[in-house]
């Protein structure tokens, strides 16, 4: 069951820092218990929309209220916010229990409240027996931990991550970031997290807010902004689409419209504009909604074979049909298809597997 309860909103932020607008008029609420990843690339305003939030940074424009409480202008301690940095910011001189307590010291807690807390804290993220441990005696994953059992400490209202699992290896990641979901969930604790990586988006949030330099593009959940990107940034950010120009030909029946793609090569998709306005348009092909086979049927289209990469679960084509390249991919049959071994294909690309950019 989902509460529905606004816990944080922010309306209309702005942040520059000197000629640099890093974020632009975001207006976005979170819902209690929700774990919602901003995703967007590198520079594009993420870690400074999570600083607004902790009070690190103050915005130029805007509000943000936390759990019915104007907090835009209070300072970071009376926001009650766990933060964890993107290098995790320990303290190197300090041990793992020490390092824990930290925010707890600070809040003037008694020596008793704060040892519970820290033991508490430690056996959340399964790391009980590590209290006198040195940082440097830590693994990556595990400063990560100590890094959350730090934020988490403090219970506090939100949880704020920033690329929580950029810093650890490719091995580490997918079971990390699975433990690290479950906990959020195991603590019903509301959170945002900072990723540049769609995957671990996908993995990890119920909710996904793309941004671009500074303004927010699209919000949804993954299946929503898969399969119904807004714009074409969206469309280009989430990854392995096939991104056509076109030109719209003609309306036809079922709200569906002729596009060219090449003089050989024409397809149907949804009709989004009138044939006169402008008929340049984008696009955009699911990779796994193009069907393949290796004998011709009614509509289709020759293709070459250009490449094929096997990749366990999934095998993907690099096709080029008509002097047009595309990307296909198909989940591992029982038996390998013949494909594998063919130059050519036939493929058949259904209205819905595309979507059009005008
Ligand atoms: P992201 O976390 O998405 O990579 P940031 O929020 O760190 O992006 O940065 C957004 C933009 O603001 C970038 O252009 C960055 O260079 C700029 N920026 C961030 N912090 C500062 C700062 N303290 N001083 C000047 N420019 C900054
Ligand atoms: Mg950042």
């Amino acid at each position: 069951m989902t509460n529905q309860e606004i816990h944080l909103s922010l309306s209309n932020l702005s942040k520059s820092y000197g000629s640099v607008q890093a974020v632009s008029n975001l207006s976005l609420n979170i819902t209690r218990g929700e774990c919602l990843a901003l995703l967007g690339p590198s520079g594009c305003g993420k870690s400074t929309i999570l600083k607004l939030i902790a009070g690190l940074e103050l915005p130029n424009n805007g509000q943000i209220i936390l759990a019915g409480r104007d907090i835009t202008k209070s300072t970071p301690e009376t926001r009650k916010l766990g933060f964890v940095f993107q290098n995790y910011a320990l303290f190197p001189h300090l041990s793992v229990g020490e390092n824990v307590a930290f925010g707890l010291n600070a809040r003037g807690k008694s020596k008793s409240v704060i040892s519970e807390k820290v033991t508490s804290a430690l056996e959340l993220v399964q790391l009980q027996g590590l209290a006198n441990r040195r940082i440097h005696e830590l693994s990556g994953g595990q400063q990560q931990r100590v890094a959350i059992a730090r934020a988490l400490a403090i219970e506090p209202e939100l949880l704020l991550l920033d690329e929580p699992l950029s810093n650890l290896d490719v091995a580490l990641r997918t079971q990390t970031g699975q433990q690290l979901r479950d906990l959020i969930k195991r603590l019903n604790i509301s959170t945002i997290f900072v990723t540049h990586d769609q995957a671990d988006a996908f993995a990890l949030a119920d909710r996904i807010a793309l941004i671009n330099e500074g303004q927010l593009q699209q919000t949804g959940n993954a299946i929503e902004i898969y399969f119904h990107p807004k714009n074409l940034f969206v469309a280009r950010f989430i990854g392995h689409s096939n991104l056509l120009p076109a030109r719209l030909i003609k309306a036809t029946s079922n709200g569906l419209a002729e596009y060219e793609i090449s003089s050989e090569f024409h397809l149907f998709a949804p009709n989004v504009q009138n044939v006169q306005s402008k008929p340049e348009v984008t696009l955009r092909i699911r990779p796994e909604a193009i069907e393949i086979t290796s004998t011709k049927q009614e509509t289709s289209l020759l293709a070459k074979v250009l490449n094929v990469r096997f990749s366990g679960t999934t095998i993907y084509y690099y096709l080029k049909a008509q002097g047009v390249e595309l990307e296909a991919v198909k989940l591992t049959p029982q038996t390998p298809l013949e494909i594998n071994f063919l130059n050519e294909c036939w493929i058949k690309i259904p209205p819905d597997a595309i979507t059009v950019f005008s």
